[in-house]
């Protein structure tokens, strides 16, 4: 049975190898020689750990019988050293970048993909973000195309499959031979909710100052002809 829980310190050591220890959007380092370069499980957690205390949760993770097996990271681009790197970047200014999104390979399917992106997106609308982008590398689900060179930077196993952008409801806005940029504006309808849900929970604020302050008054009519000073706004 499948679940997605968001990424929190305590879940760091469970998870798969390649998202505990892989920097690749972390740091700016190569990925030559078999991408060795890009594994520092420390690193890894340092960079978790700030970007949870500094910005909130920055990632989801895909539980299969109890285990993980999957997990996507998302950050705004200043966390994210590799985005300056890659040709179709950067990412736009207004938008959160959807980073590293890896599952491992006896659990990749579409529908995993597609569960464990939108959960970040589901988080990151909730938040107010107006655009989500991610750049997409050629492959099918995860795996690589068939020319590819897994040694390239622009086949490096985290970035994900147009294909599974695709699906999800992300637009290609920068094209690019091998990895293009991706782009998911947040739709108005939700920004009016989360807008609306925010002045009917100012309301209800107001709603009990206000009750807090009848009720004061009345406790004060008993005791004189003077009301009390009304609530500041
Ligand atoms: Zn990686």
């Amino acid at each position: 049975m499948d679940r997605i829980i968001p990424l929190g310190l305590s879940e760091f050591d469970g998870l798969s190898d390649h998202s505990r220890s892989c920097v690749f959007w972390e740091t700016e380092r190569s990925v030559a020689d078999g991408d060795k370069n890009c594994h520092d499980s420390f690193e890894k957690e340092a960079w978790t750990s700030s970007v949870l205390l500094e910005w909130g949760v920055c990632g989801q993770i895909l539980i299969r019988d109890g285990r993980p097996v999957g997990t996507c990271l998302y950050a705004p681009p200043n966390y994210i050293p590799r985005d300056k790197l890659i040709p179709a970047g950067p990412t736009s200014a207004d938008a959160m970048l959807l980073s590293h999104v890896y599952i491992e390979d006896d659990s990749r399917s579409m529908m995993s993909y597609v569960s464990l992106i939108n959960a970040a997106i589901q988080d990151l609308k909730s938040r107010g973000v107006r655009a989500i982008e991610a750049y997409g590398r050629l492959g099918d689900v995860g795996a690589y195309a068939e020319d590819a060179d897994p040694h390239h930077w622009s086949n490096h196993k985290c970035i994900p499959t147009q294909d599974v952008l695709s699906v999800c409801g992300f637009k290609e806005i920068i094209r690019d031979p091998r990895v293009s940029r991706w782009r998911m504006d947040i739709d108005r309808h939700n920004l009016w909710a989360v807008s609306v849900k925010a002045a009917l929970e100012r309301r209800h604020d107001q709603k009990i100052e206000l009750l807090t302050y009848q009720r004061r008054v009345k406790a004060t009519r008993c005791r004189s002809s003077q009301p009390p000073e009304a609530p500041q706004k």
